[in-house]
């Protein structure tokens, strides 16, 4: 019988975390035994675990035998090298250790008085990663401005959307709410829209404007521009636009010089969702994707992604704090402190949803440290390269096609149609779920102009050319034997 867990011991913490740790390490060294979509059907799991929680302790080893044996088929591998769905979640041994210390101390960071490292850290590595994208110095935490670690880049795009209103709001007065109107193209992430439900913009003014493949679904600044004045023909209040540069579906570029020129002359707040595609940029032959950043109010890349952060870890840098603490600030008296009292700190609670937050700079700032700009640049330059090499496959097999041009580490293709009879359509969705369904590999797709389409991105970090050629020869194979049937 082992010793039963107290609710904090040293002595145990360091039995339990060795195992916990080891069990981790084996997982990752077996993480391509897995497959890589779980197989399981819904509800699996209520058959497996009983119906009430223990009244006596369980061991250990026995927690662990069943997260083996009923966790992990229910588990889709984020990390294996196989995974090509979505965009990436990475997690890195640095990153992993930082969350690791973030449980360990377990704070909660609401204001600075809370745990003065936590908030100051954040600002710290902020300014750190916003000089490493280059970004405009209104953005440091030296000025009115600076970065904060969101949860989600959903979040992030709620407190903004918050702030704007706000300020508009104080304006031109509060019953206005109804004539505010917010830009962005079909292409932005539903994140905006969720935004608009929370924050009571109207669902009519909420202008989701057509992109399609003759500016490579990129917003269009005359149709912007367009748009704009009907609405204020119509007596509206054009706010807030969102420009997104490396869209969900495509990796899109919105043009952030330009659409932030009309943003600033209508008078409206400027965000840009740079989620995915936002850590390419510390590579100075990628910075460029974001040049008219300046114009920009907010700018938001999740670290979470593609840059060895583990999640959560959503960066978003304002230019102006006051902004968003004047929509989210509370000062109940239980918080009251002589250093918020002065005004001599930040206090986080008051740029985010929530009150408590969790020391997630840690995480950051290890992975800064312990990798380093340079191998964070070879990191992504390496995936880029690896999409480059799976769209060169693609371009040598004449049943398939490139769907938009590569930018970033995503690929979109389609299996073309053998013939007018055999819709394209149903092809590739076939063709997704039965190469999904080998556990060999998980990718995802979107619609683009009708047509579905297969996303392939790559970005994993344990990912390697041997990987892309396996999921390269899955895809093949799956797409003979559908053509076959089609054709036989
Ligand atoms: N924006 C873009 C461009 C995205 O690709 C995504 C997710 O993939 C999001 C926003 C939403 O991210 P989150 O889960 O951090 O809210």
């Amino acid at each position: 019988m082992e010793n039963r867990l107290k609710p904090m011991d040293a002595e145990q913490l360091r039995e339990y975390g060795h195992k916990m740790v080891d069990f981790i390490a084996d997982y990752y060294k077996t993480i391509e035994n897995f497959p890589v979509l779980s197989q399981v059907e819904p509800g699996y799991l209520r058959n497996l675990l009983p119906d009430s929680a223990p009244n006596q302790p369980d061991s250990f080893q026995h927690v662990l035998d069943d997260i083996q044996t009923k966790i992990l088929p229910g588990v889709t591998h984020w990390q294996s090298p196989n995974y090509f769905a979505y965009y990436p979640s990475n997690s890195s041994v640095a990153g992993f250790l930082g969350e690791m210390l973030s449980a360990g101390l377990n704070i909660v960071g609401f204001s600075w008085m809370t745990s003065p490292a936590a908030t100051e850290l954040e600002m710290i590595v902020l300014d750190w990663l916003g000089k490493m994208l280059k970004l405009p110095e209104d953005f440091l935490s030296a000025g009115q401005g600076g970065g904060v670690i969101q949860g989600t880049a959903s979040e992030a795009v709620l407190v903004v959307l918050l702030a704007a209103r706000d300020k508009v709001l104080k304006a031109v007065g509060k019953g206005a709410l109804g004539k505010l109107v917010v830009y962005a193209s079909d292409q932005t992430h539903a994140a905006l829209q969720k935004a608009c439900q929370i924050g009571g913009i109207h669902p009519e003014n909420c202008r989701l404007l057509k992109a399609n493949s003759s500016t490579n679904y990129a917003l269009s600044p005359e149709l912007l521009n367009e748009t704009i004045s009907q609405d204020l023909a119509h007596g509206l209040i054009p706010f807030f636009l969102c420009a997104t540069v490396g869209t969900t579906s495509s990796t899109a570029v919105d043009s952030l010089l330009a659409l932030g020129k009309i943003a600033k002359s209508n008078g409206m707040w400027f965000h840009v969702d740079a989620a995915y595609a936002g850590s390419a940029c510390v590579c100075p032959e990628f910075r460029h994707y974001i040049d008219g950043v300046e114009e920009a109010d907010s700018f938001n890349m999740n670290a979470h992604k593609w840059f060895l952060t583990n999640f959560d870890c959503s960066a978003l840098w304002v230019k102006d704090r006051r902004a968003l603490v004047q929509a989210l600030s509370t000062n109940p008296e239980y918080l009251k402190n002589k250093a918020s009292q002065a005004n001599m700190v930040v206090d986080y609670k008051d740029w985010q949803i929530p009150l408590g937050r969790r020391f997630r700079s840690l995480k950051l700032w290890m992975v800064l440290r312990l990798y380093g700009l340079e191998n964070l640049q070879c990191y992504i330059r390496n995936h880029i390269k690896l999409a480059k090499h799976f769209e060169d496959l693609i371009t040598q097999d004449s049943r398939f096609e490139v769907v938009t041009p590569q930018i970033f580490s995503l690929v979109c293709f389609r299996l073309l149609p053998p013939d007018d009879e055999h819709h394209g359509n149903k092809l590739n969705h076939e063709l997704l779920d039965a190469v999904n369904s080998t556990g060999k590999v998980f990718i995802s797709h979107t619609v683009l102009s009708g047509k579905y389409i297969l996303r392939f991105a790559v970005g994993a970090p344990l990912t390697e050319e041997k990987h892309v050629n396996a999921a390269w020869k899955v895809l093949q194979d799956k797409a003979t034997a559908l053509l076959g049937e089609c054709l036989g």
